[in-house]
């Protein structure tokens, strides 16, 4: 399973008397799921939240209508946005999703859009679905890793056979009954050595509307430890060989992308789309480059400044800070006895969305790519920089060599564009300085 929603929203980190609005990622279905991909981050969450046994967890229609109501009701904006994910959210069946609009009509004020948003791997997909999907305009978020031998490693069934041909048919139906998508595409230990395959086949083959790319990477504890509860002791050193996937000590899961890897394949991908594909491929990474080299906020969460926005709710309504965060230490209530408004205006959420900012290492602090990286996602900061400092993220030499290569094209694209740029290297302000330069010298 991925992620598309708590990198897709924007707006602003905490409700205030002008702006109220919220993001809440609500998994009806919790960790099921008819699929068994090696890295889903959320199919061991069935053992960590104590689901019964053989049974399929649900939001009852109780809590469901609690829930539309409430995240309705806390909001003041002009649209509203629904993220539904599992597991695979597509099991619950048609008639649930009709139940859910029917519920979002019920609640809805004057004048409000709701949308929705959809995760899914794609393979319950058929002509009644996306029947669905287009007439109430969802948004749907497809898990595909790459052309088949990529994608069928490590996306398969219960049976451990790959999923490749019916993720396929899901994209054949997609674009026949012209329902929006985006891809997600898991960057781990295999597709990130192979940037140029993965990228022109979503490009050229799947025809993706936006595609947008997760680097995968798990902690091998991460199935009972809560991020940022990691015994500090076991941390290491950036550039310390335990930190490789696949290496015989390594403290990561073999199947993830290793920080170097993880540069490369952007700056491979880069390269590709600023030479062809600008204006044409919408790569969500980029997009979200271009506004923060503008000198507007990161859309995208884990590259803003603050966490807390997203949350998480699981099927028996309890609420977590944020979906990579559903762990007992970081559940902040149950929508049931909370109101949803509340909880996302807690102090434990408060402190958890401040965190991000003020637990930055120097080297972070002081990096010529803050305004653009913010540490990225403190799930992946259990690192130490080469000066011993704790809290760097696992992914830094790789953004950083990202960051240092797109720098200029970053620029370029936004001058050809008629838009200013605000930071990096060649920032307006640097270039006007050495434009001044010689006039002053003279
Ligand atoms: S921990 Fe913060 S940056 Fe990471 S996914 Fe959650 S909200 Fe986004
Ligand atoms: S590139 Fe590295 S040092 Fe710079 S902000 Fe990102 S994580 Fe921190």
């Amino acid at each position: 399973m991925s992620d598309i929603n708590s990198v897709i929203h924007a707006g602003p980190q905490f409700n205030s008397k002008a702006s109220k609005r919220m993001h809440v990622m609500a998994k009806p279905i919790g960790a099921a799921c008819n699929l068994d991909c090696d890295y889903c981050y959320y199919l061991s969450k069935e053992n960590l939240l104590e689901y019964k046994k053989g049974c399929t967890p649900q939001l009852d229609d109780q809590k469901l209508e609690k829930f539309v109501r409430d995240y309705i009701e806390g909001q003041n904006s002009l649209q509203i946005i629904f993220s539904w994910q599992g597991g695979e959210a597509t099991m619950l069946g048609i008639s649930y999703f009709e139940k859910v609009v029917e519920l979002q009509r019920k609640y809805q004020p004057e004048g409000v859009t709701i949308s929705n948003d959809l995760q899914t791997n794609g393979t319950l997909l058929n002509d009644q679905w996306c029947e669905f999907l287009k007439k109430n305009n969802f948004l749907v978020g497809l898990s595909i890793d790459g052309p088949e031998l990529l994608h069928n490693t490590y996306r398969t069934n219960k049976a451990g056979r790959g999923t490749f041909k019916q993720v396929m048919r899901a994209v054949d139906l997609l674009h026949k009954h012209e329902v929006k998508f985006a891809t997600l595409t898991c960057v781990n230990n295999l597709t990130s050595r192979n940037p140029l395959e993965v990228y022109r086949f979503l490009r050229d083959v799947v025809k993706s509307p936006q595609m947008q790319f997760i680097p995968i990477v798990e902690m091998k504890t991460f199935r009972e430890t809560a991020p940022n509860t990691w015994d500090i002791s076991d941390r290491l050193m950036q550039g310390d060989k335990r930190l490789i996937p696949g290496h015989k000590d390594s403290v990561v899961e073999p199947f993830c992308v290793s920080d170097h890897a993880w540069g490369n394949f952007l700056i491979t991908v880069f390269n590709e789309w600023i030479c062809n594909d600008v204006g044409t491929v919408f790569v969500q990474y980029f997009e979200a480059f271009l506004e923060a080299w503008m000198g507007n906020r990161n859309p995208l969460c884990t590259l803003g400044e603050m966490c807390g926005k997203g949350l998480a709710m699981e099927p028996n309504g309890d609420v977590y800070t944020c979906d990579h965060y559903v762990y007992p230490e970081y559940k902040i209530g149950n929508i049931a006895e909370t109101a949803l408004e509340k909880m996302a205006l807690s102090p434990k959420q408060q402190q958890f969305g401040t965190a991000k900012s003020k637990s930055l290492p120097k080297q972070c602090q002081e990096c010529d790519y803050k305004f653009a990286c913010f540490g990225e996602c403190p799930k992946n900061r259990f690192i130490k920089t080469r000066d011993g400092e704790d809290g760097l993220n696992y992914l830094c030499a790789g953004w950083n060599k990202f960051y240092k290569h797109a720098d200029a094209g970053f620029a370029f694209t936004l001058r050809q564009l008629g838009l200013p740029v605000a930071h990096g290297k060649h920032s307006d302000k640097i270039l006007t300085e050495k434009q001044i330069l010689p006039v002053n010298n003279a």
